[in-house]
């Protein structure tokens, strides 16, 4: 099990290793369809790791949005929800995240976190810039795996 989990790392190194070396557009392109694809594929609502195990970095505006939204003050919600981490961000103060329902619906999911709305960054341009966040989340988010995945195969049929 080990050994095929070093292997599938080692591919998938191999291939952040090779898109690299390839233009922007080429590779924005190869990501733009395996992403539609592997979302077609999969749900969220079944995996919800990202709420479970990772948590959004909260912007100011993301405050005041849900903030309103819940009906409580900024403050109260910095003090109930947040907490102030290592680079100075405001992130959850814990997880699973408290506005995960459960059966993985978001209960704020209109005004969520603008950092919930773009995870896993697989659909933005310039993916070129965002190859080493995505090795990252690889262990969090299936969806990352298996983009890598559709990617290796239409590099290599
Ligand atoms: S970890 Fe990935 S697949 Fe799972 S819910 Fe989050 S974005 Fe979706
Ligand atoms: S705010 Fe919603 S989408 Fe974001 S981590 Fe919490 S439950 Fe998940």
């Amino acid at each position: 099990m080990k050994k095929k989990k070093k292997v599938k790392e080692g591919k998938t190194k191999s291939l952040v290793h090779f898109l690299k070396k390839q233009p922007h557009q080429y590779v924005d392109q190869k990501f733009q369809q395996a992403h539609e694809e592997v979302f077609e594929e999969i749900s969220c609502l079944d995996c919800a790791n990202c709420c479970k195990t990772l948590g959004p970095r909260i912007k100011s505006s993301d405050i005041k949005r849900i903030s309103k939204f819940i009906g409580v003050s900024v403050k109260k919600f910095q003090y109930d929800f947040l907490k102030v981490d290592e680079d100075n961000d405001w992130v959850l103060k814990q997880l699973p995240c408290p506005f995960l329902e459960e059966n993985n619906d978001c209960s704020i999911y209109e005004v969520r976190p603008s950092a919930c709305r773009a995870y896993p960054h697989t659909d933005t341009w310039q993916q070129k810039k965002q190859l080493s966040l995505h090795l990252k989340n690889l262990p969090f988010c299936p969806a990352v795996e298996k983009i890598f995945e559709k990617i290796n195969k239409q590099i290599n049929s």
